[in-house]
């Protein structure tokens, strides 16, 4: 996976001693997609994080928007173009045929249905988005891009409330507005996720029930590795005890982005909940044709 992707595994470092005017409260908001907005009524901060409809905002300053804007170039994604990533993202693509469709660009989206026909070229301006995508892609086994329950990839949009940075659903991985206008450590890491959850609805129905057997050993001794993206790690364990299919797909991203540490990790465990998880990474590995990561 590209060093980007494989930074996830490291605790997310600070930049307030590299931005001046940067806190801990502020560093915290703008992960969490909150930016500062020069108005004719002042400085804003504030978000539609919880979708277009609705959105807070409150008087910010001069220095916090000089701290947003440097924080930005550092951990931000930046609109810019990069029309050799798009092409090689869209031929990975269409060898698999994975519809991409791109909302905010020329004013509309395309159809519901996102059909190829009646579809607007993609927005140009997704140059990072484009880059990473591929990059990910390409380390994918070709069977995970190849299957029925991987045929869209929308970038942009608005989601429902319970789904507002990005989702799965009907066989489309979805990045809304939240999670490709935000830090890229985010989109990064739900991107991995949602293509997990492609991969957890691709399994048969006997590795499922195997994977819920080993699971509920897991879910009993606490025993999962959190990543911090979005929200912080020990949160993201939490999202997996409790709900089986998020466990799926979170480890398919620790599988892909923290190889070294989940086989670490799963060393580091006693028996025989080190047994239960060197089960889920075989049965993992089976999923990726034996493939395994650094
Ligand atoms: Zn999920």
């Amino acid at each position: 996976m590209p060093s980007e992707v494989r930074e996830l595994r490291d605790a997310w470092a600070s930049r307030i001693a590299d931005v001046p005017h940067l806190t801990e409260e502020l560093e915290k908001d703008f992960r969490f997609g909150q930016r500062i907005s020069k108005t004719e009524r002042g400085y804003l901060m504030g978000g539609t994080i919880k979708g277009g409809s609705s959105s807070m905002w409150y008087p910010s300053t001069k220095e916090e928007y000089g701290a947003y804007l440097r924080w930005r170039r550092i951990e931000g994604i930046l609109e810019e173009r990069d029309d050799d990533a798009l092409i090689e993202l869209q031929e990975i693509l269409d060898a698999s045929d994975v519809r991409l469709n791109t909302r905010g660009h020329q004013g509309r989206g395309n159809g519901a249905n996102g059909s190829r026909e009646n579809a607007p070229p993609p927005n140009p301006r997704f140059g990072f988005i484009y880059r990473v995508a591929r990059d990910v892609l390409r380390c994918l086994p070709p069977s995970h891009l190849d299957r029925p329950q991987l045929a869209r990839l929308q970038l942009g949009g608005w989601g429902p409330d319970s789904a507002k940075a990005s989702a799965f659903s009907n066989d489309a991985v979805l990045m809304y507005d939240f999670a490709i206008r935000g830090a890229k450590r985010t989109f990064i890491g739900l991107f991995l996720h949602e293509l997990g959850h492609a991969h957890e609805h691709a399994m048969s129905r006997g590795t499922r029930a195997e994977l819920f057997r080993l699971y509920r050993v897991l879910a009993d001794a606490d025993a999962f590795l959190g990543v911090e993206f979005l929200i912080d790690a020990s949160t993201r364990r939490l999202y997996q005890k409790f709900v089986f299919n998020e466990f799926l797909a979170e480890t398919y991203l620790i599988y892909t982005a923290c190889g070294a540490e989940l086989r670490a990790f799963i060393e580091s465990l006693e028996r025989p909940v080190r047994r239960a998880w060197e089960q889920v990474y075989t049965i993992f590995r089976a999923t990726f044709d034996h493939l395994e990561y650094a």
